[in-house]
């Protein structure tokens, strides 16, 4: 399949791109290249037998966009392109809105334009907001109230999709969509060529990883009185490969009209303490910490019930040791200590 590949320079994107590749897909690769990486693109390319088009391209550029598409064929579309630091959404939501919404109302004009009726999107626990503890673990019909311009962002995506599928149903013309809500992404390919290079990075993994090669001094544990076993907050860790796996079973699956949405984690969680033995095991490091306050907007627990995209398409997370996530993040910063600037 011809397979358009947004935000394919980024963590998450590039992952998707080395599995599509190795599935014998051919992949239009497109990336601003604002928050990407030019490295993981051209490796997969060298090896790709033609296979990758790399296209330093926004996916605001609608002409460009459509131009893409009819060129190669492009029968579905996997759009990972946004912004994703909720802190820094805070701080510049136009930002956001432009990247993250504008961006997919774009991409919809050009699939529109060129008959593409085929999206997996990358969507967010986010949407949910801070939901009731009742109803964690989270299912997929929990109430969507996000509290941040990003989650609203990923919020907004899901309803164009549903928008957009239902005007196309009316027209005759079935577009099949899937929002994937993504729990916490962690890890690095897990063989070892792929990884995670955020500049800032603030996820907890590669924070706590990071202390551990000396390229920061130590780690905040933003938190440590939530009503949680421990006293920090519990996250859902899904490993990327586990989570690009899904996108390929989704978009297997997908069949004309459909609108799917799923969560995506193991079902379980781990608080913040944990992750940080965890990767003190791993790396055989004392990683200092500091106990800080909390940080606004985290909710004591999320983890997701993952057990609709198993139901339905039996499809469940593999990697679900927290030490083997850790291990597969560890095993590439030490191969990159600074990031794919390492070579
Ligand atoms: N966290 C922390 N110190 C850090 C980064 C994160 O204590 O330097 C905590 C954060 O408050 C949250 C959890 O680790 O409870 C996971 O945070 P992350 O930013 O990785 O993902 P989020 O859950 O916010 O999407």
């Amino acid at each position: 399949m011809n397979i358009l590949v947004t935000g394919a320079a980024g963590y998450i994107g590039s992952h998707a791109c080395k599995r599509l590749l190795k599935d014998g897909h051919s992949v239009v690769a497109l990336d601003n290249l604002l928050r990407g990486h030019r490295a993981p693109m051209d490796l997969l390319a060298a090896r790709a037998g033609g296979r990758l088009t790399f296209l330093d391209r926004d996916v605001n550029d609608t002409p460009a966009l459509e131009e893409v598409l009819k060129r190669h064929r492009v029968e579905s579309v996997m759009h990972f392109a946004a912004l994703a630091a909720v802190g820094e959404s805070v701080q510049q939501p136009l930002l956001y809105y432009r990247n993250n919404v504008a961006g997919m109302v774009s991409l919809l004009e050009a699939c529109d334009a060129t008959g593409v009726s085929r999206l997996v999107f990358s969507s967010s626990c986010s949407t949910y907001g801070q939901p009731p503890e009742r109803l964690v673990p989270i299912p997929e019909t929990c109430p969507q109230h996000p509290i941040s311009p990003y989650g609203r962002t990923k919020l907004m995506g899901e309803h164009l999709l549903a928008d957009y599928a239902h005007g196309q149903r009316l027209a005759g013309r079935p577009f099949a969509h899937a929002a994937l809500r993504y729990f916490n992404v962690a890890g690095a390919d897990l063989e070892g060529e792929l990884g995670e290079d955020h500049s800032p990075e603030t996820h907890l993994i590669p924070v706590v990883l990071h202390a551990a090669l000396g390229r920061r001094d130590g780690v905040d544990i933003f938190g440590v009185d939530y009503p949680t076993p421990d006293g920090t907050c519990i996250r859902d860790y899904i490993h990327v490969d586990d989570l690009v796996d899904a996108h390929v079973a989704v978009l297997g699956a997908l069949k004309p009209g459909d609108g799917l949405a799923f969560n995506l984690g193991i079902g379980r969680g781990f608080s913040v303490r944990q992750v940080i033995r965890a990767a003190c095991a791993v790396t055989r490091t004392e990683i200092p910490t500091r106990e800080g306050p909390r940080r606004p907007g985290d909710p004591p627990r999320l983890f997701a019930d993952p057990a609709a995209i198993q139901r339905t398409l039996g499809w469940s997370a593999k990697v679900t040791d927290l030490h083997r996530i850790i291990e597969s993040a560890w095993a590439w910063f030490r191969a990159h200590p600074n990031g794919y600037r390492s070579g």
